[in-house]
């Protein structure tokens, strides 16, 4: 059995080594190394496979939700909802750009979004909500856009964990995520469900007057060339990249099932296990699973993480504080975030990739089984 690996990126190259290595000759053939026609041709690939309007490539998924906020020309006193057990992209943003953070709890069972928290968290200086579909999984975006929609709020969908997956409302009708709020913000960090080989963003949108002042910002705030508009940045999304991302868009649902069949081998496995519990699934989305996390229960964690090390089986805690109890973000007054504080000491990922073989996840569940 080869070893086993938290993800496995090489393994994944070997099967599309050809296509990627000819489009990365052919970007250095052409020597359009900035913008060249492969990030137009990706971010159209992208769009149609979003079923969106409009992408823009930029540099990073931080960045895209920087330029995302930017667009939005709040106010100075603009309150933004992110939730607190998150990785530290949202948060930061919103501090760097100096609206006022306000951590939201997360549902313990979903790790997305407390909508009953969010309610009490809005207030007239409310702008924003950043609904962040962590894991693979989508947070409540019914219920979020109805909120949105009554209070006169924006949606960002943070989506650099699931993009591909659907969102499945009452009617039955679907869409993907990224595409519900008014904007989408994704990365391409070469370990997200959909990875280039360095860094890589994206911002989506349906909204016609948004999108040329996001693709304006991320050009240094020009309307053309050297005719500045506003205050902008530059993030681009690197041509070599965006050829590399032209490869794997056509691969990303095969993916996706790759992720989805060793979750349910993990499921099958591990579900009667009486010290974890299996990631739950909601019935209003499909999971792409860029994590399988459990949460451990009545076993110390690290505990377990040692004994499944020495058993070649790497673990990891994604994310083992809650924002709101960080250094730097500790200033943000909060109340008490229980669902974000209890599941900083429980959550567990496996390892989830799309080259895991049936090999390895029994020996990775006959591992847990014997814990
Ligand atoms: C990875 C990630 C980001 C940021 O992406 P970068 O490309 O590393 O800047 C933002 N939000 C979430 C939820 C992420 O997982």
């Amino acid at each position: 059995m080869d070893k086993i690996h938290m993800v496995d990126l090489l393994g994944q190259y070997r099967h599309i080594e050809e296509e990627v290595n000819d489009a990365i000759r052919q970007v250095i053939e052409s020597t359009a190394f900035i913008n060249g026609p492969a990030v137009k041709s990706f971010e159209q690939a992208l769009a149609s496979y979003l079923g969106t309007e409009h992408v823009i490539g930029c540099a990073n998924g931080t960045d895209a939700l920087q330029i995302a906020l930017m667009a939005l020309n709040l106010p100075d006193d603009a309150e933004i909802i992110v939730p607190a057990f998150n990785y530290v992209a949202a948060a930061e943003v919103v501090a760097l750009l100096k609206c006022k953070l306000v951590f939201c709890d997360v549902d313990e069972r979903l790790f997305t979004l407390d909508v009953k928290d969010v309610k009490r968290k809005i207030t007239p200086k409310t702008k924003v909500i950043i609904a962040v579909h962590l894991f693979g999984q989508a947070a409540p975006m019914e219920e979020l856009v109805a909120l949105a929609a009554e209070y006169n709020l924006v949606i960002v969908e943070d989506n650099a964990q699931a993009i591909g997956a659907d969102y499945i409302f009452n009617n039955g009708s679907r869409k993907k995520l990224g595409t519900i709020g008014h904007i989408g913000t994704t990365s391409f960090f070469p370990s997200k469900n959909l990875g280039c080989y360095g860094d890589g963003g994206a911002i989506t949108t349906n909204d016609a007057e948004l999108a040329p002042v996001m693709r304006s910002i991320a050009g240094h705030g020009q309307s053309k060339k050297y005719f500045y508009e506003r205050v902008g940045v530059n993030s681009r999304l690197d041509t070599l990249q965006a050829a590399i991302l032209n490869v794997k868009v056509k691969y990303l649902d095969q993916y996706i099932t790759g992720r989805q069949l060793a979750a349910d081998f993990y499921d099958k496995h591990l579900g009667a296990i009486p010290w974890l519990s299996i990631p739950a699934r909601t019935d209003y989305s499909t999971h792409v699973f860029h994590q399988y996390t459990v949460l451990v229960k009545g076993k110390s964690r690290d505990e377990i993480n040692k004994q499944l090390m020495e058993n070649g089986i790497p673990s990891m805690i994604y994310y083992p504080v809650s924002l709101h109890q960080t250094t730097a973000y500790g200033f943000v007054e909060t109340n008490k975030l229980p669902g974000a504080e209890s599941l900083t000491s429980r959550v567990l990922s496996l390892p989830m990739h799309t080259e895991l073989t049936d090999d390895q996840l029994q020996h990775i569940c006959d591992t847990m089984a014997i814990l």
